[in-house]
């Protein structure tokens, strides 16, 4: 595509030479696996958002399964979350035996709709999963005032919203545990897989330990039964190397999706700011009625577009056994309807960002556009 959605070879150049000095260090290295570079990443990590400790870990969804672990929580226990989310959300429940339970999200901000928590409450909850989607985060002080009042614990996805901040606190260290995803597409991404758990607690973090490395107190010491999902030396010198650099990605990342707003605010509905969290625009997500059309006229423009995400997951396949049907979500099945993420990436070229903005903008005032589902889109407010 002449537009792509991002552009992952741009992205390494843009710190091509650090990135290619911690890969020599590590390789000359000789250790390649959970050694000086693990800790030192999550030494800065920690203290970048300014929480007690960072456990890295092999990915995004294992991270969200250790922190549950950690919470002993499984099989016949109820883990609150949304549908309108990456489907590993959910799946990280599952690992652990527990059913996730769905919660219906806010109409423009796509995220959890935490006045309808409470409803879902029953003797079984034992944690709710907040997903802070597209870079936004969940409006968290209500939601963690209901969670000490129920004793639930609350295990923050900060995969698409890494470096997002609420009155202050950066995403990951308001809940017990918050959950991140070094996918290489997102906000600080890893050359491969990775992720990171962190926590203010020591208890937790020892625990986070034992059970990201086969369960091991100390070499052939099993405590706990516990998985193989660590952090390699190669990923964590790469994430130390670019660390630095997150947050004038993110700031660029703002930058364009101010430029879309301005541009397209009268023609579609764009994304909705929360008064409490900062976005740092891991996607940029409009919505309109003719969703499915303007895709098609975008990629007969060369432009690439994605749905995130297309079915929601108490729609999927493999959760057929939680018994939801059509109709249960109204909010998160519409949203899946007229969602449309336009291409966003710190190098994204503002030449990129004016011919997606024209492109749109032509598809609406083009003779066939009917005005009326024009007014449609905006009025989704
Ligand atoms: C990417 C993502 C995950 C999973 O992360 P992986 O590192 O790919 O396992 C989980 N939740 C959300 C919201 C994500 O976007």
């Amino acid at each position: 595509m002449n537009i792509p959605f991002s552009d992952l070879r741009a992205h390494y150049h843009s710190t091509k030479m650090l990135i290619d000095e911690a890969l020599h260090r590590v390789m000359e290295s000789g250790h390649y696996i959970l050694g000086s570079e693990t800790e030192r990443f999550e030494n800065e990590f920690a203290g970048y958002l300014g929480c007690g400790y960072v456990a890295g870990c092999a990915s995004g969804t294992e991270a969200i399964y250790l922190a549950l672990a950690a919470c002993e929580i499984g099989p016949g226990d109820e883990v609150l979350v949304v549908a309108h989310t990456a489907v590993p959300s959910i799946s990280a429940i599952s690992m652990t035996g527990a059913t996730p339970v769905f919660v219906d999200i806010e109409p423009r901000s796509f995220v959890m709709d935490v006045n309808k928590l409470e409803d879902k409450i029953t003797a079984r909850t034992k944690a709710i999963v907040p997903v802070h989607l597209y870079g936004q985060m969940v409006d968290m002080d209500p939601l963690l005032t209901l969670a000490s009042e129920h004793g639930l614990k609350v295990i923050e996805d900060v995969a698409q919203a890494t470096g997002a901040s609420y009155s202050g606190r950066k995403a990951g260290t308001l809940g017990d545990f918050g959950a991140f995803s070094f996918y290489p597409t997102k906000n600080l991404g890893a050359f491969g897989d990775g992720g990171a758990v962190s926590t203010n607690s020591a208890q937790s973090f020892e625990k986070l330990k034992k059970l990201r490395n086969y369960g091991q107190s100390k070499r052939y010491h099993h405590d706990v039964i516990g998985i193989n999902s660590r952090l390699d030396e190669l990923q964590a010198a790469m994430l130390t190397a670019q660390l630095p650099f997150l947050d004038g990605w993110n700031a660029q990342r703002l930058y364009i999706a101010k430029r879309y707003e301005e541009a397209l605010k009268n023609i579609v509905a764009v994304p909705k700011q929360t008064e409490t969290s900062t976005h740092v625009y891991h996607l940029y997500v409009i919505q309109t009625p003719r969703r499915d059309e303007l895709q098609v006229y975008l990629a007969g423009r060369d432009i690439q577009t994605l749905i995130h995400y297309p079915i929601p997951a108490h729609l999927q396949e493999a959760y057929k056994y939680l018994g939801y049907t059509r109709g249960d979500l109204s909010v998160t099945e519409a949203t899946a309807n007229s969602i449309l993420s336009l291409p966003i990436y710190p190098e994204m070229p503002e030449t990129h960002v004016d011919i997606v903005i024209k492109a749109i903008n032509e598809f609406f005032h083009s003779r066939n556009s009917d005005s009326t589902t024009t007014k449609q889109s905006v009025s989704l407010k």
